[in-house]
């Protein structure tokens, strides 16, 4: 197994993350703004109940994984720090919220935190901050 993983395969990570939570908010915000204008839409896009959840449990891995490099290279607490309040406030709107309004709220919260954290974690990895080599 490999020490170091090539950092352009950390930001594809923080990319897939980043695109995750882009996701998210346009499925929370934008679509129903769509459907409420055009209510025809609604017959069309229907996504399903689990987005949410399929959405975590996509973010949570891709996630450990571009913070973990990207700490190793950069060693910035923030954007971790950032992302780790987003994701368990995606994790709650997708599993513990009690009203589509509160998962909206956690939801769009959470998205947001971890994108922000994944944007810091990308660009402060494409620094050459320790080019100790
Ligand atoms: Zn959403």
């Amino acid at each position: 197994m490999k020490h170091e993983m090539a950092p352009a395969r950390q930001q594809w990570l923080d990319g897939a993350a980043m695109g995750a939570s882009l996701l998210c908010l346009v499925h929370c915000l934008v679509l129903p703004a769509l459907i409420v204008a055009l209510p025809m839409f609604a017959a069309m896009l229907t996504l399903p109940e689990s987005f949410h959840a399929l959405a975590f449990a996509f973010a949570v891995p891709t996630s450990a994984l571009a913070l973990g490099l990207g700490f190793r290279r950069h060693r910035h607490p923030l954007p971790l720090a950032i992302a780790m309040l987003g994701l368990p406030l995606l994790g709650a709107g997708a599993f513990l919220a009690t009203g589509p309004r509160l998962e909206l709220v956690l939801s769009v919260t959470g998205a947001l935190l971890l994108a922000l954290g994944h944007g810091w974690n990308w660009r402060a990895s494409s620094r050459p901050a320790c080019a100790s080599a």
